[in-house]
């Protein structure tokens, strides 16, 4: 299996620190052959809502340009690709779709961060503490993977960051979620970030074990997503080596691969997607 990661962050959402170029150094000091950077999507907001977690729609094209020019400097040593980490806004959904195609990005992955904007609607990983909430999750995750719009899901069992114990509702929403991915053809991403946050504060939020043995239930498909926030955290293979050996013990196929919008003409594939 192929050591690749397709969720990397960049300083401009504010709370990833570290030069574009840092994260490449990082991923080939560590034998990385694919890096896809996902930084957060900026949205075309109808309001004023400046958001202080993820790039302005200003930034789009100088993010865009320093990731091709990596790409180009760094061809031939470690495969280098553009895309973004984007919630699902049902309003803003088009604006995303025409700035998705208009920017040749090779992939996006759905990151369920916020209930359908972040100028109003609450944050999953920490609102989701009831059953309401939980549905929330649930159907708009639903709608957001139905758009096929995403390469996969990241984060899906993010609610597990602050619900309380792993009920029968938690477990009946993780069915739900697992299956409807299963269904669509859509992996499920096994999160690096989260397993260090669980580490360092002494806590049992997301990867929650308990998910992907309904996940590996189900059939899903996992990828190991680093969701990189620091250079560094593509140096060390901890969380990684323990997230293979639970999603192999459960049998689970785990992909090193992702389904791009754009094929890469410098690997020697002439087939381009329409
Ligand atoms: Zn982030
Ligand atoms: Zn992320």
């Amino acid at each position: 299996m192929r050591k690749t990661n397709y969720h990397t962050h960049t300083a401009r959402c504010f709370h990833a620190s570290g030069s574009d170029e840092a994260y490449v150094e990082s991923a080939l000091k560590n034998g990385y052959e694919v890096l896809g950077f996902s930084d957060h999507s900026p949205w075309n907001y109808n309001s004023d809502y400046v958001a202080t977690m993820r790039m302005a729609p200003e930034e789009l094209p100088g993010y865009l340009a320093s990731v091709r020019a990596l790409r180009e400097k760094y061809a031939g040593r470690i495969e280098i690709l553009a895309g973004l980490e984007c919630e699902y806004y049902p309003r803003y959904m088009d604006w995303l779709r025409q700035t998705i195609s208009e920017n040749e990005l090779d992939y996006v992955i759905f990151g369920n961060h916020f209930y359908r904007s972040d100028e109003d609607g609450p944050y999953f990983g920490r609102a989701t503490k009831d059953r309401a909430m939980l549905r929330r999750y649930v159907d708009s995750s639903l709608e957001g993977l139905e758009s096929g719009l995403y390469a996969y899901f990241a984060h899906p069992d993010l609610f597990m960051r602050c619900y309380p114990g792993f009920d029968a509702d938690a477990r009946a929403a993780s069915r739900e979620l697992c299956r409807g991915a299963k269904q669509l053809g859509v992996p499920l991403e096994y999160n690096l970030m989260g397993a260090l946050y669980n580490d360092s504060y002494h806590v049992d939020g997301y990867p929650f074990e308990g998910f992907w043995r309904i996940a590996a239930a189900e059939g899903c498909t996992a990828v190991i997503g680093v969701d990189a926030h620091a250079p560094e955290q593509l140096e060390t293979d901890r969380f990684r080596d323990e997230g293979l050996r639970l999603l192999r013990g459960l049998g689970m196929e785990i992909a090193d691969e992702i389904p791009l919008r754009t094929r890469r003409r410098d690997k020697g594939s002439r087939d381009q997607r329409p």
